[in-house]
């Protein structure tokens, strides 16, 4: 099984993801071997739900909150995420922890919150190209890992997204991902003895049609994250064609 998830970040008003769904849906034909996802701003979350659901495209959130309901100005549970449609949401996105102060406490309460609202968690990790210099890329990985031996084993989709590859055109190379994949997937058994089956380990990063056939033949990458790319209906549903 193969997994294409678009994020599409803070873009988008109501009429453009309109138009997004029709074109997508024209080009797009269901394979029992991809699962396709999209995760719109929450705005939008309803009316893509409706659209995209009969095609089997599952919708997530972009983040949520651990708590299920309070005063928690400006933010959306998880339990709100479900009820407009969502069956999974992205979990520790680079911008979320870079740009919000997001933190691995903080995504403890919240993976274990998705878990109990049946929402499969994409938990994203990654190092900063800083990081990254200084040789520390498995020690960053294994940091945001470890907070899964705090939430018990839980069904889980994880995304490797180097953050000096998001939004940059800069992608990853293939000895780099398998590395950092390979990592990914040792601390996962060992984290979470694995009762729930693989967890499959997505790649993200300036995911494009011309590259990801080539991230495709990784053996370690189950599919992709794609931010840039996945605005244009016709481009992703040429990533979808692709996995
Ligand atoms: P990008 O974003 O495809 O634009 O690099 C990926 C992401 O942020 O998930």
């Amino acid at each position: 099984m193969r997994f294409v998830v678009a994020n599409w970040k803070m873009n988008f008003l109501s009429g453009q993801a309109r138009d997004f769904c029709e074109a997508f849906l024209a080009g797009y034909s269901p394979s029992p071997s991809v699962t396709a996802a999209v995760a719109p701003p929450f705005h939008l979350i309803r009316p893509v739900a409706d659209s995209l659901r009969s095609r089997q495209v599952r919708v997530f959130g972009q983040n949520g909150h651990a708590e299920p309901n309070g005063a928690y100005t400006g933010e959306i549970s998880m339990a709100q995420l479900q009820d407009v449609g969502c069956s999974g949401v992205i979990l520790g996105h680079s911008e979320r922890r870079q740009l919000f102060g997001e933190t691995d406490d903080a995504l403890v309460a919240k993976v274990k919150a998705a878990r109990d609202w049946n929402l499969l968690p994409l938990l994203c990790v990654g190092e900063t190209l800083e990081e990254r210099q200084q040789g520390r890329t498995l020690e960053v990985l294994d940091r945001q890992l470890s907070i899964l031996a705090r939430t018990g084993p839980t069904p889980l989709w994880v995304a490797y997204e180097p953050v000096w590859a998001i939004g940059t055109g800069l992608r990853a190379e293939v000895g780099q991902i398998r590395e950092a994949h390979a990592f990914i997937k040792s601390r996962i058994v060992t984290l979470m003895s694995l009762n729930f089956g693989p967890v499959p380990i997505l790649y993200g990063g300036s995911i494009t049609p011309e590259n990801f056939p080539e991230l495709l033949d990784i053996p370690e990458v189950a599919g992709g994250l794609v931010g840039g790319a996945s605005l244009d209906p016709a481009k992703f549903a040429t990533l979808v064609k692709q996995a």
